[in-house]
């Protein structure tokens, strides 16, 4: 029987079911199956049947490889003796075991803890791409170097619950863009190449960040996702941290590492604080709120249009604004004696080392009110995390980055003042004028004026917007505050002639106070070093 499209319910068994199935699936990524001449790429959940109430019994799988090709399998699945067996201890550790079969590049390489060397996990990195073995020698010293740094932040290596750690990267043309943690392993999917020097660097980005969720997510776990119910959606309004402190540590970790340069992190925190001060969604949500969204956003979109470019900010960018804003508050108010790093290790002590010894399980997973308490600890001061909590993370207000910025001798400065601007929207050109692609923002000036998607700016002060030149021309030869006539016409035909009063580009840079013909204080360069300079490098 079928009481459902994703059950199916056997009765007047004796207690023994075999089930057989065909399963198709073409999608590269963290979350689905894709099975072609070049490999299988198996994500459990996307690939496997299970029975509810056996969710407790170990599990045994064996694949069976085709011949003559030279697969092999890559796997966070305990191995066995048998050829291509692996075993689970629980359902939860079987559907989080991406598996990898194909003809990959392997890399292995062991570290130990720095203090004690009493850890000694080894590191596989499984690479299957259309490149070099040369670039695979490189990503996994770069990865080597990733790990290192990650593990100078929490003091240890989780114990991984085989001993090792295995990144499983697909860089395929035909793979999605995605990164996907799990306990021991994760799955990096990319359309980029190693060759390409810009698309590597996002590539160490995303190993950085799935490689941090080792500690941060698959350890120290928010409650609301433990253990993560896989016959619905799960929400979390703990997001900010779990993926945005990660987000914020990705770009730090790569920093220290050596592998982005200083104007390189300096970008994407502009783009960090950019995208938290000046998107209209936090005019509706706080970051708990947006963490809330998570499961209309990542990897589930609506099929019709929605506000959302006006009523959302990813949890990810403003969890990494706060992180930011926090990392710096912390060292500011200390004397540079407490950071974020003391915060996260204080988080791996209280929530992610487990004192549950059961795979795939997290024993002491934590809710908001402990966070907040736990920061008061940390920072020696219950009032200040009270503070912090309700102003940028339960409610919505912005840290003052360029005070707490100034520190590290660097300038948050507008990128290009007195310029003219129109509010942060799409346009298509043509000949009749500019179509708006996305919503107008709340509160730009387009939107005051009455524009909205679809709708097609005609004509500014009579001079008509057909080209992005005709646009920058006209918004060149006006200032902030100037009043001009747009004229636009709306989806349904009608013509409307509107006032419009230009704003200044609010895009902020961030640049450090040696290009500003400044020289670099003393007490700044020691603050950027503390903050941003690598451990062991
Ligand atoms: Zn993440």
């Amino acid at each position: 029987m079928r009481p459902n499209p994703h059950q199916w319910n056997v009765a007047g068994h004796s207690g023994v079911v075999r089930v057989r199935y065909k399963i198709y699936g073409d999608r590269v990524d963290g979350t689905y199956l894709a099975v072609d001449t070049t490999h299988a790429h198996i994500n459990m959940p996307a690939a496997l049947m299970w029975a509810r109430g056996l969710e407790e019994r170990p599990a045994s799988v064996r694949f069976d490889l085709p011949p003559g090709q030279g697969w092999r399998v890559a796997t966070q699945l305990y191995p066995s003796e048998a050829p291509h067996t692996f075993t689970a201890p629980n359902l939860q550790y079987l559907l989080d075991s991406p598996v990898e079969l194909s003809a990959f590049m392997l890399r292995t390489f062991a570290t130990s803890d720095l203090a004690s060397g009493r850890q000694r996990p080894t590191f596989r990195l499984a690479l299957h791409h259309y490149g070099t073995e040369a670039e695979a020698d490189r990503l996994a010293a770069d990865t080597e170097k990733i790990v290192r740094q990650s593990h100078a932040i929490f003091g240890e290596y989780p114990e991984y619950d085989a001993g090792t750690y295995t990144f499983i990267a697909d860089y395929l043309p035909y793979a999605s863009g995605d990164g996907m943690e799990h306990r021991n392993s994760t799955i990096l999917s990319s359309s980029g190449a190693l060759r390409d020097a810009r698309q590597r660097k996002r590539l160490l980005g995303t190993i950085a960040h799935e490689f941090f969720h080792c500690w941060n997510v698959e350890r120290i776990r928010p409650r609301s996702l433990e253990p993560f119910d896989f016959e619905r959606a799960n929400m979390s309004g703990e997001l900010w941290l779990a993926e945005g402190f990660t987000s914020y540590y990705d770009g730090v970790i790569l920093h220290r590492a050596g592998l982005w340069s200083l104007e390189e992190t300096l970008a994407d925190l502009a783009q960090t604080i950019n995208t938290v001060a000046f998107s209209s969604g936090r005019q509706v949500r706080s970051a708990e709120q947006m963490s809330q969204q998570a499961p209309f956003i990542d990897a589930a979109r609506s099929v019709d249009r929605t506000n959302r470019s006006s009523t959302f900010i990813s949890y990810y960018r403003w969890g990494a604004a706060i992180g930011l804003g926090l990392d710096l508050t912390l060292r500011e108010r200390s004397g540079g004696a407490v950071t974020l790093d003391d915060f996260m290790r204080a988080m791996w002590r209280s929530h992610g080392k487990s004192g549950e010894r059961v795979p795939g399980r997290v024993g002491r997973p934590y809710d908001i009110a402990e966070v907040r308490e736990l920061l008061g600890e940390v920072a020696g001061d219950r009032a200040f995390a009270d503070a912090f909590f309700e102003r940028y993370i339960q409610g919505r207000e912005v840290v003052d980055y360029a005070a707490l910025l100034e520190q590290a001798g660097l300038v948050l400065r507008k990128r290009a003042p007195g310029r003219a601007y129109l509010g942060n929207v799409r346009l298509d050109f043509g000949e009749d004028g500019a179509t708006l692609e996305s919503l107008a923002p709340f509160g730009s000036p387009i939107y005051a004026a009455g524009l909205e998607q679809d709708d097609v700016l005609v004509s500014l002060d009579d001079d008509p917007i057909t080209s992005t030149a005709q646009m920058t021309a006209f918004l060149e030869s006006h200032r902030p505050g100037d009043r001009v006539t747009v004229v636009f016409r709306r989806r349904d035909g009608r013509r409307v002639q509107a006032a419009l009063t230009l704003a200044e580009e609010p895009w902020l840079e961030l640049v450090p106070d040696e290009q500003t013909g400044r020289s670099l204080g003393d007490a700044e360069r020691a603050f950027r070093e503390a903050w941003l300079g690598g451990a062991g490098r």
